[in-house]
C-alpha cells in the first residue's frame, strides 16, 4: 500500500479549518450596536444599562486601556430560521491566542440579570434552542477594554500597566455582531474531527490504530460536500463513528478531569478587574454545568467567592446552587492561592482559617486538599500546615516549570521539616489550562512517572490566569474520551474524587522529604521590595494587634476587635497572593497594594496603641512593652515594665588606619575608613565572624537581565560580574553614649544614593543595620554581603514554624540551582560548636556560598541579602525611589539566638506613657525554644484565649506554658480553633506541660473562669 498519510493530514487541515469550522454558523443577519463609555472606573450595573447610547458598527474602533464600554445590541430573528437554533456572535475584537489577556464582556439581559462572560473562545450566546422566528434579541455588553501586556513579544517594557500611564488610544475595533443559526450537526463534526486527529498524531506509525483513524478520517472528509457541508455533516459523522466507539484498553491512563480557571487574583490587571474576571467567568460555568450534567468545576480562592457575594449577588447565588448539588467545588480551602515562600508562620496558617471557614459558613463544606496549582516553590513548613487546618491532600504542578532538573515523581509523599506527610499529586499534564487536546493527554501519559504502579492522574480544565474557564468544545471532547481506544480515558471527577481514588491504589508512593523549591522565578523573592516589606509590616502589626487587644480585653474588659481584625488579615491575606508579594504584577497593582498596607499599618497601629494605653491607664510613668515571645530589657515577652534608666558600657573610638571601633561587653565591632566591617568580635567566645582579609556590609551590584519573565527571573549568569560599591561620600558619628553608639556612612553610585547607620546598643549582641537607599538603576540587583570565616555544609533559613537547611556547595545540580532562595527573620551558619546569623525585617531573597581561602586555608561562607532588583517588566519603573532595609548581624548566634533575635528585630519595643507598674503577660513558656506565634482571643467571640506555640530549634523541647489569667480548661486545636479529638493537655494551676516534637505546632484553646 502506498503511504499517503500526509496528505490526508494535510487535507483534513485546511477542509476542517477553511470549509466545516465556518459551516458552524451557516447563516446570519447583523445586530445593531449601540455603545456608552463609563467615564472612568466601571460604573454599578444598573448606570451602565440606563446610559445612553450612541450607533457604533462592527470595524469601529472602541476601548481606551482599562475604560469599561457598555454596548446594547439589538435585532430580530428572521422568520425564515423557525425551528433552528439560534446564537448571538458577539467578537468584541478578540485574539484567539490569548484568552484571559485582553478584552472582555459579561453579557446581561435588560433586567440586569448576568447571563455569561465573553472571551475569545466564547463568543457566543444562546437565543433560542429552537427559535420561532420574529423574537426580539435585546442583550447589553459590559465590556472591558483590558490592554494586552504579554504580547506576542512578550516581557517588552510598557506603560499599558497602570491606568494612570496607559493613555487614551483605543485597543480594540467590533469584530462580529451578529444574530446567526447554530448547527450543531456540523459543530459535532468538528470535536469528532479534531479528536480522531489529534490521537492520530500522538499515536506510533507502525500502529494499526493510527491507520484505522487515518482511513476513517479519510471517508468523512469524502463523505462531505464541500458546497454544502450542513447537508453533508451527518453523513460524514456515520463514518467516524466505528472509530470514535472503539473502547480504551484496560492498562489506558485515567484522566480526572475537573474544570477550572486559574484566575489570579491580580497579576496583568487590578484587583477590581478580577471581581468582574470571576463574575464572567463563573456566570458561564454555571451555565455549562446546567448544559452538561455530567460536568464537573471547581474553583479555589474564597476570596473570589466573597467578591461574587459582594458584587454579583445572582451569579452567587448561581454558584451556591450548584455547590449544593455537589457540581461546582470550592477547593483548595484558603482565602488566596497565595505565595508560600514569604507568608509568615501565622499568615501561611491564616490562608487556611479564612479559607475554610469560609467554605464552611457558606457551603457547609470542609475541603481536604490543597489547591495551588501556580505557586513559585513549597517550603517546609506548609505540609504540617496543611495537616493542622484539617487537609489531607496537595495539588501543584508549577514544580514542572523548573528550569533544571526533573522532579522524579507525580504521586508522592511529601514530607515536611517536622516530619508530617501530605499526599501529593502533580498532574502530569504540565499545565493548569488543559484544554483536552490529544497533545496534552498523550504528554500526561507518557510523562507520570508512576506508569506501572499507579493510573491516574488529574488534568485542571479551562481556560485559565485571566479566567474564562472550561468550554462546551472541551467538554465535547471530553464525552468522545471517555473510552476511546489509543487514549487516555477522561471523566469529569471532583479534586476529592480523585485524591480518593488515587491514593486507594496506590498507597503507598515515594517520600519527597523538605521544601518543593522551584527553580524559576527566584528575583520573586525581591521584586517589588515596598510591597514585600509592607507585608512583613503588616504580618508584624496583626500580631502585636492580637495580642495587646487580647491582653486589654481580659485585664481591663476592654472590647476586642474582632470584625476589625477579621478584615485587616483578610487584607493582607489577599495581598498574598502568588502574583501580589512575588512583585509580578503590574504597576497599578503594587502602586495599590503600598497604600493598602499603609492604610492597614496605620488601622492596625491604632488598635495597638488604644490597647496599650488601656493597660497603662492615665499617668507620666513611661511603661515599655514588649510584642516579642522573647524576654528583653527586663521585660517579659508579651507584658509591659517601667522603661529603666539607660545605662551601657557601649565605646566607641577611632580606628588605627581609619574609621571606628564600636564595643560593648559582648562584641567588638571594627569598622575601616570605607564604614566596611573588617572584623566582629564575640568576646566571650574569643571568635571572629568576619573572614580574614574580607569586608561585611559590603553593598554589591551586579547587572540582572534575565531571559525572561524579568519581574519573576534572576538568571545564574547575573554573579559573572559585579560591582563592590566600597566609595564613600561621608564618614560620621551618629551617637557616642554609653547605651547605644552608631556610625552613618553615605555612598552613591549610578543614579543612585544610600545611607547606612550601624547601631551597636548595651548588653546587644548584635550590630544593627539600618540601609537607606534611593534607587534609580533598571536591570541591576543589589546585594549586602557578609564573608563569614565559618566551616559548614549547610545553613539555616528560617520559614514557617521552623527553619529549612540549604546547602553551602553545588554538588548536585540540584543543589547549584538553588542559587537564590527564602528566609524570613533569619538565615544561620555554624560549625558545631559557634556560628553567625543574620537577621532581618526586610527581605526575603538571599543566597549563601562558600570559597576556600588561598592563605590561610580555611573557608569563608558569604551570606548576602538581595535587597533591590530593577527589573521593566510589568512594572517599567519597578522599585525606583526610596527604601528602607533593616538587618543585623548577630556573630555567636546559635539557632536559638537567631530565632530571638530575629523576633526582636521584627518587633520593637513601645513606650507608653501611663500609670500602671506593669502588665503580666497573658500567658509564660519557660526556655527559649518554644515560641509563641499567636496569643489572641477565640474568633468565634466566646473569650476564650487561644495560643499558637512551635517548637523553634528543630530539638525536642519539655517546657512549661503558665498562663496569667484564670484558666478551667484547656484543649488542644486545629488551626480553625476546633478542638482536636485527642487534644485533652492536662492544667495544673493554669499550667500545661508541653512535650514538643522539632518543629511541632501547637494551638491551645483556654476557656476563662
Ligand atoms: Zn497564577
Amino acid at each position: 500500500m502506498h503511504d499517503d498519510r500526509t496528505l490526508v493530514e494535510a487535507r483534513l487541515k485546511r477542509v476542517l479549518e477553511e470549509r466545516i469550522r465556518p459551516a458552524v454558523y451557516p447563516e446570519s443577519v447583523p445586530l445593531s450596536v449601540g455603545s456608552w463609555t463609563a467615564p472612568g472606573e466601571p460604573v454599578p450595573v444598573a448606570e451602565g444599562l440606563a446610559a445612553p447610547r450612541t450607533p457604533i458598527a462592527v470595524g469601529d474602533r472602541w476601548g481606551a486601556p482599562w475604560s469599561t464600554s457598555w454596548l446594547t445590541v439589538a435585532g430580530t430573528v428572521p422568520a425564515a430560521w423557525a425551528g433552528r437554533c439560534v446564537e448571538a456572535l458577539i467578537d468584541l475584537g478578540f485574539d484567539r491566542n490569548m484568552p484571559g489577556f485582553q478584552c472582555e464582556g459579561l453579557v446581561y439581559r435588560p433586567d440586569g440579570t448576568p447571563v455569561k462572560g465573553l472571551n475569545p473562545n466564547n463568543q457566543w450566546v444562546r437565543i433560542a434552542e429552537h427559535a420561532t422566528g420574529g423574537e426580539q434579541v435585546l442583550l447589553h455588553v459590559e465590556a472591558a477594554a483590558n490592554p494586552v501586556i504579554l504580547d506576542y513579544h512578550p516581557f517588552l517594557p510598557t506603560d499599558l500597566g497602570d491606568r494612570a500611564t496607559a493613555g487614551s488610544e483605543p485597543q480594540y475595533r467590533l469584530a462580529r455582531m451578529d444574530l446567526a443559526v447554530f448547527d450543531r450537526t456540523v459543530w459535532e463534526l468538528v470535536l469528532d474531527l479534531e479528536v480522531v486527529g489529534e490521537l492520530m498524531a500522538e499515536l506510533p506509525v507502525d500502529g494499526a490504530r493510527r491507520w484505522e483513524l487515518l482511513r476513517a478520517v479519510e471517508r468523512a472528509l469524502d463523505a462531505v460536500d464541500l458546497q454544502d457541508v450542513n447537508a453533508t455533516a451527518a453523513a460524514a459523522r456515520t463514518e467516524l463513528a466505528g472509530v470514535l466507539a472503539a473502547a480504551a484498553a484496560p492498562s489506558a491512563h485515567r484522566i480526572s478531569a475537573v474544570g477550572h480557571a486559574h484566575i489570579d487574583s491580580a497579576w496583568l490587571w487590578p484587583l477590581r478587574e478580577t471581581v468582574r474576571k470571576v463574575a464572567r467567568t463563573t456566570a458561564n460555568m454555571t451555565a455549562l454545568l446546567a448544559d452538561h450534567p455530567e460536568f464537573v468545576y471547581t474553583m479555589s480562592q474564597a476570596q473570589q467567592y466573597a467578591w461574587l457575594k459582594e458584587h454579583r449577588p445572582e451569579v452567587y447565588a448561581k454558584v451556591k446552587q450548584a455547590v449544593a448539588e455537589g457540581r461546582f467545588v470550592p477547593a483548595g480551602g484558603m482565602w488566596v492561592e497565595s505565595d508560600t515562600n514569604m507568608p509568615g508562620s501565622e499568615a501561611m496558617a491564616r490562608q487556611f482559617v479564612h479559607g475554610k471557614r469560609f467554605f464552611l459558613a457558606e457551603f457547609g463544606i470542609e475541603n481536604q486538599e490543597a489547591w495551588l496549582p501556580d505557586t513559585f516553590g513549597f517550603t517546609g513548613g506548609l505540609p504540617q500546615i496543611i495537616k493542622a487546618a484539617g487537609s489531607r491532600w496537595l495539588l501543584t504542578q508549577k514544580i514542572s516549570w523548573s528550569q533544571v532538573n526533573s522532579f522524579p515523581h507525580h504521586t508522592f509523599w511529601w514530607e515536611g521539616i517536622d516530619g508530617t506527610r501530605i499526599y501529593t499529586h502533580f498532574p502530569p499534564v504540565d499545565t493548569y489550562n488543559c484544554s483536552m487536546k490529544g497533545a496534552e493527554l498523550a504528554h500526561a501519559v507518557r510523562n507520570f512517572k508512576e506508569k506501572g504502579r499507579a493510573t491516574r492522574s488529574l488534568a485542571p480544565t479551562g481556560w485559565g490566569d485571566g479566567g474564562g474557564g472550561t468550554t462546551r468544545e472541551m467538554i465535547g471532547r471530553a464525552a468522545r474520551l471517555r473510552s476511546l481506544e489509543g487514549s487516555a480515558a477522561v471523566r469529569w471527577e471532583t479534586p476529592a474524587a480523585f485524591f480518593t481514588a488515587a491514593q486507594a491504589e496506590y498507597p503507598e508512593p515515594p517520600v519527597w522529604v523538605g521544601e518543593l523549591y522551584l527553580e524559576l522565578h527566584r528575583a520573586t523573592l525581591t521584586s517589588q521590595a515596598r510591597t514585600k516589606q509592607g507585608n512583613r509590616q503588616c504580618e508584624n502589626l496583626l500580631r502585636e494587634a492580637e495580642l495587646w487587644a487580647a491582653t486589654a480585653a481580659v485585664r481591663t474588659g476592654a472590647p476586642y476587635p474582632y470584625a476589625a481584625l477579621d478584615r485587616l488579615w483578610k487584607t493582607v491575606l489577599l495581598h498574598q497572593f502568588h502574583d501580589i508579594l512575588p512583585g509580578s504584577s503590574i504597576a497599578w497593582v503594587h502602586r495599590e497594594a503600598e497604600a493598602t498596607y499603609a492604610a492597614v499599618a496605620a488601622e492596625l497601629t491604632a488598635i495597638v496603641e488604644a490597647a496599650q494605653q488601656a493597660l497603662a491607664g492615665e499617668g507620666g510613668t513611661e511603661l515599655v512593652f514588649n510584642s516579642a515571645p522573647h524576654r528583653r530589657s527586663g521585660v517579659a515577652a508579651g507584658g509591659a515594665a517601667p522603661a529603666a534608666a539607660p545605662a551601657g558600657d557601649c565605646t566607641l573610638r577611632e580606628r588605627a588606619g581609619g574609621g571606628f571601633v564600636l564595643a560593648n561587653g559582648r562584641l567588638r565591632v571594627e569598622l575601616d575608613g570605607r564604614a566596611l566591617v573588617v572584623s566582629a568580635y564575640d568576646l566571650a567566645a574569643r571568635r571572629e565572624a568576619v573572614a580574614p582579609g574580607a569586608a561585611a556590609n559590603l553593598l554589591q551590584l551586579h547587572p540582572d537581565f534575565p531571559n525572561m519573565w524579568d519581574a519573576w527571573d534572576v538568571d545564574q549568569f547575573y554573579r559573572n560580574t559585579g560591582t563592590d560599591l566600597t566609595g564613600v561620600d561621608e564618614l560620621t558619628v551618629l551617637a557616642d553614649k554609653p547605651e547605644a553608639v552608631a556610625v552613618r556612612v553615605a555612598r552613591s553610585f549610578g543614579s543612585s544614593t544610600v545611607v547606612q547607620t550601624l547601631t551597636l546598643a548595651a548588653g546587644a549582641g548584635r550590630l544593627d543595620l539600618l540601609t537607606e537607599v534611593d534607587w534609580h538603576e533598571t536591570e541591576k540587583f543589589l546585594k549586602l554581603a557578609f564573608p563569614l570565616d565559618l566551616h559548614a555544609d549547610r545553613y539555616a533559613a528560617e520559614s514557617q514554624f521552623g527553619h529549612q537547611y540549604r546547602p553551602t556547595h553545588t554538588n548536585t545540580s540540584w543543589e547549584a540551582a538553588k542559587f537564590e532562595a527564602c528566609n524570613h527573620r533569619f538565615t544561620h551558619v555554624a560549625e558545631p560548636d559557634w556560628g553567625v546569623a543574620l537577621v532581618t525585617a526586610s527581605t526575603y531573597g538571599h543566597d549563601v556560598t562558600r570559597t576556600v581561602r588561598p592563605g590561610d586555608g580555611g573557608t569563608t561562607t558569604t551570606v548576602r541579602a538581595s535587597l533591590l532588583r530593577a527589573p521593566r517588566f510589568p512594572d517599567p519603573h519597578t522599585d525606583q525611589g526610596p527604601h528602607a532595609f533593616r538587618h543585623a548581624l548577630v556573630p555567636g548566634a546559635t539557632i536559638a539566638d537567631a530565632v530571638r533575635e530575629g523576633h526582636l528585630v521584627n518587633l520593637p519595643e513601645r513606650t507608653v506613657l501611663g500609670a500602671a507598674t506593669a502588665v503580666a503577660p497573658l500567658v509564660a513558656v519557660d526556655g527559649e525554644e518554644v515560641v509563641a506565634s499567636a496569643v489572641k482571643l477565640a474568633d468565634d467571640g466566646s473569650g476564650d484565649l487561644v495560643v499558637r506555640l512551635y517548637q523553634a530549634t528543630g530539638t525536642r523541647s519539655r517546657s512549661t506554658l503558665r498562663t496569667g489569667l484564670p484558666v478551667v480548661s484547656v484543649h488542644a486545636c486545629d488551626l480553625l480553633e476546633r478542638p482536636l479529638p485527642d487534644g485533652h493537655p492536662a492544667l495544673h494551676d493554669g499550667a500545661v506541660e508541653l512535650a514538643l516534637r522539632p518543629f511541632q505546632l501547637v494551638t491551645l484553646r483556654f476557656a476563662r473562669g
